[in-house]
């Protein structure tokens, strides 16, 4: 075992969603500052291999790293407060370990013992969370899900068992601390209570941090400390913020990284400097300009599902010093009361109408496009809203009204989108995947290379011919259709660099109609937005003030 390598766990106490992926993604860029090579790996208890066949509506949305594996969307915080892209080793799962573990017994790799949780399931979940990249100074390995949970033992397990056998880890519990309206108490006692049943499996934690509404007294923090074996100065308090972006500052502010540092017996290579940070959150803070804009989706009730697409809309802003108000319209909404369109769209200052599968709301959607391109409103289609907008088209302005894609009618006479099945696995570009429910269909996952068209709208906003993309579909544009589109005014300005697939097309005599089979979301971050969502809330504010 590398005993160079740092290794940090943060487990959540209480309840669920009180940030951890936040904190451990906080961390991770006070570390990186630090000049320290920072990885982050998540373990979710669940027994699904990865997250691909899970609904937005329980998880959020899937995240897709550049090797192509789909994630959890805590990948996503990663990545986006990390320099380092995650990949398929950043996702840990039960269901992954299971699998590996049974594989083997298969093989007879067991040679003949009796395969159990313990060791050969913890062993299997130490191999997946220190099989990173040999560069890697700290792993950061946030444990999904709540400490007392059933289905994360095995994890917390192993957790234990590594504690012992590397020389410098640390242990971060994330809990909460409530604060009482009625009586104006700040209550200790949930988190005493976490902190006693981590400590039932064998684990004390070395820092604690509380989020809580209010900031914590000095009194409550001894409180906690004593009940937690620690000194005051571990506990830190992850108060209610304006932006997540807030929270490495503020973990700072309270001297958090020396903490870790310290106990990690790391020495410092360089004097962290946060001012690039500072400035983004400053201008997320103070936003000289707002623009409003609607994203017309299936998920329009559950803001994760679309957790990527909102952060790149708020990068976008911070560039431009611009609020962006992000306003969810679910496209069956639109379907009933068609007539009304008009009235519902003209607010906005830009559409989105973002990736989705299956045919629930196409028609919403469709008459979006249809809206935005005549009357000029802006409109970013991305994947699934980037094939509608090409369907609208072929419907509306070539004039095939039974126009569609094979997801929808695989009958159909028009199939704009279609499977494609000779798929060659040029140096792994191109990724399979056979789910049961998709009768034996591949996905297109992962980084792929796309060459932009010269002279076009879109090779002026990337200011690039080879873009790298990331994507997650199945669907691709026939291309028989490809010339008639062209002739009709709606250009193809990007091709897959290996197969020569459409992946760009854009509306000429309009200020921004633009569609991606890709995802341009799994790419920006705070501090590098990404390119095409500037341009789209530029154009947006400039039509906007004009
Ligand atoms: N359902 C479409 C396809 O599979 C679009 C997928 C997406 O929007 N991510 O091609």
């Amino acid at each position: 075992m590398d005993q160079s390598k740092r290794v940090i766990f943060v487990t959540g106490g209480v309840l669920s969603s009180l940030g951890k992926g936040i904190v451990a993604s906080s961390l991770g860029t006070l570390l990186e500052k630090e000049g320290l090579n920072v990885t982050i790996v998540k373990a979710d208890p669940y027994l699904n291999i990865d997250s691909g066949t899970m609904s937005p509506y329980q998880h959020g949305e899937v995240f897709v790293t550049e090797d192509g594996a789909e994630t959890d969307l805590d990948l996503g915080y990663y990545e986006r407060f990390l320099n380092r892209p995650m990949t398929k080793q950043n996702h840990i799962t039960s269901g992954k370990v299971f699998f590996e573990t049974i594989l083997r017994e298969r093989k007879g790799d067991y040679l003949g013992g009796t395969v159990q949780v313990i060791p050969h399931i913890t062993d299997e979940i130490k191999r997946q969370i220190l099989n990173q990249p040999v560069d890697i100074d700290v792993i950061i390995v946030e444990i999904g899900g709540t400490v007392g949970d059933i289905e994360s033992l095995p994890f917390l397990e192993a957790v234990r068992q590594l504690r012992f056998e590397i020389k410098h880890t640390l242990s971060v519990h994330v809990t909460l601390v409530p604060f009482i309206e009625t009586s104006g108490e700040i209550k200790t006692k949930p988190t005493q209570h976490s902190v006693k049943e981590l400590r039932s499996l064998g684990l004390n934690p070395d820092l604690i941090v509380c989020r809580s509404s209010v900031s914590l007294p000095k009194d409550h923090r001894k409180k906690i400390a004593l009940f937690a074996n620690m000194h005051p100065d571990c506990v830190f308090e992850n108060p209610d913020v304006k932006t997540i972006y807030q929270v490495p500052l503020i973990l700072q502010q309270q001297g958090m990284l020396e903490k870790v540092m310290d106990k990690l017996s790391l020495t410092a290579k360089n004097k962290v400097v946060m001012d690039d940070w500072k400035r983004m959150v400053e201008s997320i803070i103070h936003p000289l300009h707002e623009v409003n804009i609607a994203i017309v989706g299936k998920y329009s009730s559950l803001a994760d599902a679309y957790k990527s697409i909102n952060e790149s809309l708020l990068h976008a802003g911070i560039a431009l010093n611009a609020k962006v108000n992000i306003h969810y319209i679910p496209s069956e909404e639109l379907e009933e009361d068609g007539h009304s369109i008009d009235e519902r769209l003209q607010q906005f200052d830009g559409i989105l109408v973002p990736g989705g599968f299956g045919e629930r709301g196409i028609k919403g959607k469709i008459a979006t496009a249809t809206y935005c391109r005549i009357n000029k409103k802006p409109y970013f289609g991305i994947c699934l809203g980037m094939q509608l907008a090409v369907i609208e088209y072929v419907q509306n302005v070539i004039g095939y009204a039974e126009a569609t894609s094979a997801e929808f009618n695989p009958q159909a006479e028009h199939k704009v989108f279609h499977l494609m099945t000779d798929w060659i696995d040029d140096q792994n570009h191109v990724q399979q995947r056979t789910e049961q429910s998709d009768k034996g269909g591949t996905m297109r996952l992962g980084s792929q290379l796309c060459e932009l068209q010269e002279g076009t709208q879109v090779y002026n906003i990337y200011k690039r011919k080879e873009i790298s993309e990331r994507h997650r579909h199945r669907y691709e544009l026939n291309s028989i259709y490809i010339d008639q589109l062209q002739k009709h005014g709606m250009t193809v300005a990007g091709y897959s660099a290996h197969q020569h697939l459409a992946e760009v097309i854009e509306l000429s005599d309009h200020p921004w109609f633009i569609g991606t089979q890709f995802h341009p979301e799994f790419q920006s971050k705070p501090t590098q937005p990404h390119p095409l969502f500037v341009n789209f809330i530029k154009t947006a504010l400039e039509i906007k003030s004009s």
